[in-house]
């Protein structure tokens, strides 16, 4: 069976404490799965008390929802890939929506992002997807492949199977609207496409992520070119992330 990935995004919500008292009820819910994978991306000030949290659960990881891609100077609120480790985090979301949208990070920035995780050894989910005005001029496959191609420019085929790549229109997040699972199948088959263009000799991991919850995660994971979800509002309760990742 292929491993299904379900990760958690936390934006700038949950505080350590909230983090600590999450993960202690999460886990009595969610026993290790044979197959599935767990990510959650808190924000940076409670990367340390998730990591300590889920001490011993080997199903899961954390990781930063941005970083840098330099290792540290004079960059007043960003956080470098060496102060994530330190923090326990093993990867990074890259380029989700509202870092492109709401704080103008270029594709050249992805990618400079993207290299910079590699190098380190940290596991880099970049995040694609394109905006409504996009998808209604039929644009969605180009600029999907456009942000693709930027993401990865500095990666070696051999490196590719180390990077995540998490499929989200950006009208679905937050939204309530989400891809029907036939609409995510035909941009994740694009995706696939380029990422053998691009020299991916393995299948790599490509998520869904936009509104999903309780009710729609089953016939998203259903589709055999999802292999998991990234996941916002739906992830802040661990009865309601529990059903989800129980899928
Ligand atoms: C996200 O933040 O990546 C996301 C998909 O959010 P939501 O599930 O709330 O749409």
């Amino acid at each position: 069976m292929r491993p299904l990935i379900f990760a958690a995004n936390w934006k700038m919500q949950v505080t350590p404490a909230e983090a600590r008292a999450f993960v202690a009820r999460f886990l009595e819910l969610h026993p290790p799965r044979e197959g599935r994978a767990l990510w959650f991306f808190p924000a940076a000030v409670s990367l340390e008390a998730t990591t300590t949290a889920l001490q011993g659960r080997g199903d899961t990881r954390v990781g930063a929802q941005d970083v840098h891609w330099e290792p540290k100077g004079a960059f007043t609120g960003a956080t470098s890939i060496p102060l994530a480790r330190g923090a326990g985090a093993t990867g990074a979301l890259v380029g989700h929506s509202e870092r492109r949208h709401v704080f103008g990070e270029t594709e050249a920035e992805t990618g400079r992002k993207v290299t910079a995780l590699l190098a380190a050894s940290l596991t880099p989910m970049l995040c694609v997807g394109e905006l409504l005005a996009e998808r209604e001029a039929g644009q969605t496959e180009a600029v999907v492949i456009r942000q693709l191609r930027a993401g990865l420019a500095g990666v070696s085929p051999a490196d590719l199977q180390c990077v995540v790549i998490a499929y989200e229109p950006v009208w679905a997040i937050g939204t309530g609207r989400t891809a029907t699972p036939a609409d995510a199948t035909v941009v994740h088959r694009a995706i696939r496409a380029e990422l053998a263009r691009l020299g991916a000799s393995t299948r790599m991991s490509v998520l869904y992520g936009g509104s999903v919850n309780g009710g729609n995660a089953a016939s998203l994971l259903a589709e055999v070119e999802i292999d998991g979800v990234l996941v916002g509002g739906a992830s802040l309760d661990p009865v309601g992330w529990a059903e989800i990742t129980g899928t």
